[in-house]
């Protein structure tokens, strides 16, 4: 077993050479064993990131240390074999033609053949597929490829672990306990492991942390509480939330919308914010709340229901994602109250949605 390493990438700079930036000044560190969600839109950078880690992309500039050694910066560039870096790819990338052993036992290189032999199944029955040894790829299920993957990654027993969104494949059925496997995983092998997903709820799930990019930007890195109770801009509350957005001017330290008069803690007089209500931070009522409203639509969505209500004041209609049967089901005339940990408020201006 290898003791857990700290990665950090020092204000990564990428561009593919288009001259475009996939990734603009990243800082972040991993700690040692830690799980860390990379999370982020398609297209916001989070697989090159893992190349950058993995060695097979460079950077423009910044560094890539594992502890306080570089791996790849100014000075030096190490070869993806010399770094202790597993990545397990998106598609898994196993080979078709060899035994599930040899897939594992191709990680394992810089070993001996009866060496690899014993690693490699030592890697599979942490997995728990020691019995698929002889098998080929074509045979499993999508969820155990992902667990030949994961072992190839770990056989050479790798400081830190790279999991390119490993659960994107797999059925939705299948997602809950795949993932739960992983990550048991994950632990026993005591790595440190970056798992990169465009689902706010998988990095919810999975990660110690979440650090959440845009357009190769890191745009905020906490624990999940953090990014959703205390989100640094609406990219950031809506990346967690369904939200409904209202234009709102501070007066006298209060923000109105059509769903109530809030208090503006923090933010100047006279500055032009966003105010953004969660979905799910809307209750309705049939005699009392804070603002009347009429129900536009409902729709029956197993534990919980969506509805739009028309509300004075409001362009578009108000969305609340409400407990099954918490309004009854003739309801028309309603009144809405809004919980106030459950609006946010930004300053506009540069930022948006
Ligand atoms: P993500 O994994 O978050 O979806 P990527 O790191 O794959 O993001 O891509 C970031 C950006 O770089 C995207 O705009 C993508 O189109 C571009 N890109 C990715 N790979 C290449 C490549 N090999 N050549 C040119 N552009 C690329
Ligand atoms: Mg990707």
């Amino acid at each position: 077993m290898t003791f857990a390493a700290r990665l950090t990438f020092e204000n990564i700079f990428h561009s593919y050479g288009n001259g475009a930036a996939t990734l603009d000044g990243v800082s972040l560190s991993a700690e040692p064993g830690e799980v860390l969600c990379l999370l982020g839109p398609s297209g916001s950078g989070k697989t090159t990131l893992l190349r950058i880690a993995a060695g097979i992309e460079a950077q423009t500039r910044g560094r890539v240390l594992l502890n306080d050694r570089e791996i790849a910066g100014p000075n030096v560039f190490l070869s993806p074999e010399k770094r202790s870096i597993g990545l397990v790819f998106q598609d898994f990338a196993l080979f078709p033609h060899l035994t599930i052993l040899d897939n594992v036992r191709f990680g394992l290189t810089a070993l001996s053949g009866a060496e690899t032999m014993d690693e490699a199944r030592l890697a599979l029955s942490r997995v728990g597929l020691e019995h698929h040894a002889g098998s080929y790829p074509h045979i499993l299920s999508g969820g155990e490829q992902q667990r030949v993957a994961l072992a190839r990654a770990l056989a050479p027993r790798p400081a830190v672990l790279l999991l390119d969104e490993p659960f994107s494949g797999l059925d939705s059925r299948l997602k809950d306990s795949v993932r739960a496997e992983t990550l048991a995983i994950l632990r026993q092998s005591r790595a440190t492991a970056i798992v990169v997903t465009h689902d706010a709820e998988e990095a919810m799930r999975m990660g110690d942390r979440i650090a959440l990019l845009k357009d190769g930007r890191l745009k905020q890195l906490g624990p999940a509480e953090e990014l959703f109770q205390a989100p640094s801009d609406l990219f950031v509350a809506g990346f967690f939330s369904e939200l409904n957005l209202f234009r709102a001017r501070v007066r006298s330290g209060r923000a109105e919308t059509p769903l109530g008069v809030f208090d503006a803690h923090g933010l100047p007089d006279g500055a032009d914010i966003s105010v953004a209500v969660r979905l799910s931070g809307i209750e309705a009522h049939e005699n009392d709340g804070d603002v009347e409203a009429r129900v536009i639509s409902r729709r029956f969505l197993g534990e919980t229901e969506a509805l739009e209500f028309a509300v004075a004041g409001a362009d578009n209609p108000v969305r609340a994602r409400m407990r099954r049967g918490a309004l009854a089901s003739q309801a028309r005339d309603v009144w809405l109250t809004a919980r106030r940990s459950d609006v946010l408020m930004f300053e506009r201006g540069g930022e948006s949605a």
